[in-house]
């Protein structure tokens, strides 16, 4: 470092020299207020004022002559003891207006004037008159001699000790009251809020600590691992109060720069005759540096406070830093440095709660296929477009208006409704994007919300922004949308169902329906499917197409379908054991089931516990369902046939099944689309998708079975056209297990009738 910095400043070094010599600790120039020792003579014998001074007269302790003060009586010292400062000794005669005028002082001055420091030598004239031994340590009393004892050196030797004492005394006094003050200041600093504001109560505590103007600043270094030693005005005091936030240096301040460069470069504090140059070394983070001018030099002790003082200061800025970090962290997200979803909810809140609410419009702005992008030209040239749009939207769209960055490739502006519309938010994207060179174009898709129109809480507008998004998606790349009230309601509706769902499923208010599925040509029963029902408090029935997509949506469906397995298996069982041994129970499975990673170790147990017979279970996976993930599906089909369960294909006819797919899947039915058995009555013979569906499951060698049969026209032309199995309502609805049971008592006579 030493290195780089004479590489910096060459022509200063000379200059630098001087100024950071090492200090002179206790120049006699630097002492201004100690320049003497003061030593009061309280004495009624004017002879022995002179006698002493005579005899001290020449006496020079560190630099410092002694001065003296007289006092004629007792009650002239308690007089002058009140006004005059800084008496380091008094030498006190024991009799004056009394016997014990003395000792009454004595107590006067450290009881009453609380004076503690200075030091008392006690003389008397009559050999014989001693003050009690109590008196003595009570009071703080450093000697007592006859005056014939005092002899010129005995004098001399007892008053310098005395005021070696008194020096000492002070030190540590003023030492406790800096620390005092210190602490003071440390907890005064502490109130305050942002590095800025810390550093400004810096200076100020500085200043305010020797008494002096505040006339500086306070300066960060940045990036020191770059060598380049950059000092930014963190607070500015005096005559530079407006260097605030301003870069400092060799040109605008070379005095302050070169005295901070020392400083930091040799990490401790600089003392100048006028000056103060303070390190606060930071550990968590970056390094401080202060500067302040003052009227003198500064004392031992007030150097050696400032050493505590600065050491307090620097754990307190590395705090304040780290909580500004963490503020920033929590705030703000890193790449852009825009408002980040949390604080973006804040500003929502504020506007919501202000008077721009009326005229304020939010708007989601959602990168199309960003991610794409993202993989194919590398996460580094990603997060560069990302930071060109935030500047592009932040620029283009005006001050008064706020763009946050929420989520990966999602941004947000809020604000007059005047710049906040599709038109002038799609126009910005209309020109590309230059990255490392390169142009790219890139669109958008906006969710937009007239705060007007909502109500609630700003993280409740995101969410509406965020439907309005997700709609305007949905309608391919329609460009935008604008939420509604109604779409608000459908969605809170839903949670509300999620919630109700959940507390009927725990309370047993779910069961299962069986709907009979016959023969055709014999019209009886082979089977039924297993149909979940959910009649909610007040007796309505909530449909499952509403139901099960929210059970699928929320997870429920796992612990439902579990449920939905075990309880028909049991069915199948008691059926059986009441003679029903011909039957196959179908079970719907949904594509969130399926996908489980225990779905088969679900299924296993379930056909294990009740003791179901695998051959007469069949599963009904949607075709839609069956088009994803191939690989994994005819992976998991096989696994599923290993049990010895059935699997059909329902609604078939409504996917894209395409053939050569079918052919591997490990199927053995075909259940046909309620929709296209509607079609039949109407539809011309042999055209029709039934009937395409029949012949494909002819040919691969799959059963068939048609669903939603509702009158007897369609079952016949099913039966014509070879359809085996059916099921509907003209056959039998769903109905309840006992239901069921008694269905199938009297349909197998019917049936054989
Ligand atoms: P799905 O599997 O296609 O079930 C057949 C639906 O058609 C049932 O409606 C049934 O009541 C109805 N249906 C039967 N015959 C006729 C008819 O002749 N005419 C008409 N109009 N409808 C008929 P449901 O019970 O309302 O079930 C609707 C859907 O809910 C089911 O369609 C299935 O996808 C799902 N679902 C029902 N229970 C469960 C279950 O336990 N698990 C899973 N994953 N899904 C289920
Ligand atoms: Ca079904
Ligand atoms: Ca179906």
């Amino acid at each position: 470092m030493p290195q780089s910095l004479e590489n910096h400043v060459p022509a200063k070094d000379d200059q630098d020299d001087l100024v950071f010599l090492e200090e002179h600790p206790a120049a006699p120039a630097t002492h201004a207020p100690r320049e003497v020792w003061r030593v009061m003579i309280i004495d009624d014998d004017e002879d022995v004022h002179s006698t002493t001074t005579f005899a001290l007269g020449n006496l020079d302790m560190q630099h410092r002559p002694l001065e003296f003060v007289h006092a004629y009586s007792a009650g002239q010292a308690r007089e002058m003891l009140r006004h005059e400062e800084e008496i380091a000794v008094i030498l006190l005669d024991v009799v004056m207006e009394q016997d014990d005028a003395g000792l009454h002082l004595v107590r006067y001055i450290r009881e009453t004037l609380k004076l503690a420091d200075v030091r008392i030598i006690l003389r008397t004239g009559q050999p014989g008159y001693a003050p009690e031994i109590d008196a003595i340590r009570d009071y703080d009393i450093n000697d007592y001699k006859t005056k014939s004892e005092l002899t010129r050196i005995k004098l001399f030797t007892t008053v310098t000790a005395a005021i070696r004492s008194y020096e000492q005394i002070r030190k540590i006094n003023d030492s406790r009251r800096g620390l005092d003050r210190i602490v003071h200041a440390s907890t005064e600093l502490m109130s305050l809020h942002g590095v800025q504001n810390f550093a400004a109560g810096v200076l100020t505590q500085i200043a305010h600590l020797l008494g002096q103007e505040t006339n500086g600043v306070l300066c960060v270094q940045e990036c020191p691992e770059n060598g380049c030693q950059e000092l930014v005005v963190m607070a500015a005091a005096g005559q530079y109060v407006n260097h605030n936030n301003t870069q400092l240096t060799c040109s605008t301040e070379p005095r302050i720069a070169s005295a901070m460069e020392h400083t930091l470069e040799e990490r401790r504090n600089h003392y100048e005759d006028d000056a103060v140059t303070l390190y606060f070394a930071g550990k968590a983070s970056r390094a401080f540096v202060a500067f302040l001018h003052t009227n003198r030099a500064l004392t031992e002790i007030e150097q050696r406070l400032l050493e505590v003082f600065c050491s307090n200061v620097a754990v307190g800025l590395d705090n304040v830093e780290l909580v500004s970090h963490l503020h920033n962290a929590a705030f703000y997200d890193a790449l852009s440095k825009l408002p980040n979803r949390t604080r973006l909810v804040e500003i929502l809140d504020a506007t919501i709660s202000g008077p721009g609410k009326d005229d304020a419009t939010l708007s989601l702005v959602d990168l199309d296929h960003f991610a794409e992008t993202n993989d194919a030209l590398g996460h580094q040239f990603g997060d560069e477009l990302l930071v060109a749009v935030a500047e592009r939207l932040q620029s283009r769209l005006g001050q008064h208006l706020t763009v946050a960055r929420i989520g990966g490739d999602i941004f947000c502006v809020l604000g007059d409704a005047t710049q906040v519309n599709p038109t002038t938010i799609l126009g910005l994207f209309q020109v590309p994007f230059s990255i490392e060179g390169q142009d790219v174009q890139l669109s958008a898709t906006l969710g937009l919300v007239r705060l007007a129109e909502h109500e609630g809480t700003g993280a409740d507008a995101l969410k509406d922004a965020d439907i309005a998004l997700k709609r305007a998606k949905s309608m391919q790349r329609a460009g935008h949308f604008y939420y509604s009230r109604s779409m608000g309601v459908e969605i809170r509706e839903r949670v509300r169902m999620m919630h109700a769902l959940r507390s009927a499923f725990s309370q047993n208010q779910l069961f299962v329906v069986y709907q009979p599925q016959i023969d055709l040509v014999t019209r009886r029963p082979v089977g039924a499917e297993a149909l979940l029902r959910w009649q909610t408090a007040d007796g309505k029935f909530v449909s499952p197409d509403k139901f099960i997509p929210i059970a699928e949506y929320s997870g429920l469906i796992i612990d439902m379908g579990e449920w939905v397995m075990r309880t028909a298996c049991r069915e199948l069982v008691a059926l059986r054991a009441a003679g029903h041994d011909n039957f196959t129970m179908s079970i719907n499975v949904s594509q969130v089931q399926f996908r489980h990673p225990y779905f088969l170790e679900m299924l296993r147990r379930a056909l294990a516990d009740t003791g179901a017979p695998p051959e007469f279970v069949e599963l009904e996976i949607t075709e839609s369902m069956a088009m994803e993930e191939p690989d994994m599906l005819i992976k998991m089909l096989a696994q599923i046939k290993q049990t010895g369960v059935s699997i059909a294909i329902d609604d078939f006819g409504t996917g894209f099944s395409s053939l050569s797919y079918l052919q591997r899947l490990q199927i053995d039915r075909l259940k046909i689309d309620r929709a296209f058995v509607t079609e039949i009555t109407g539809s011309a013979r042999g055209s029709s998708i039934a009937e395409m569906v029949i012949q494909l499951g002819r040919n691969l060698g799959l059963a068939v079975i048609a669903e939603g049969v509702e009158d007897e026209r369609q079952a016949q032309i099913l039966q014509s056209l070879g359809c085996p199995l059916a099921q509907g309502f003209l056959f039998a609805r769903p109905m309840t297990a006992d239901a069921l049971n008694g269905w199938l008592s009297n349909d197998a006579l019917e049936g054989v009738a």
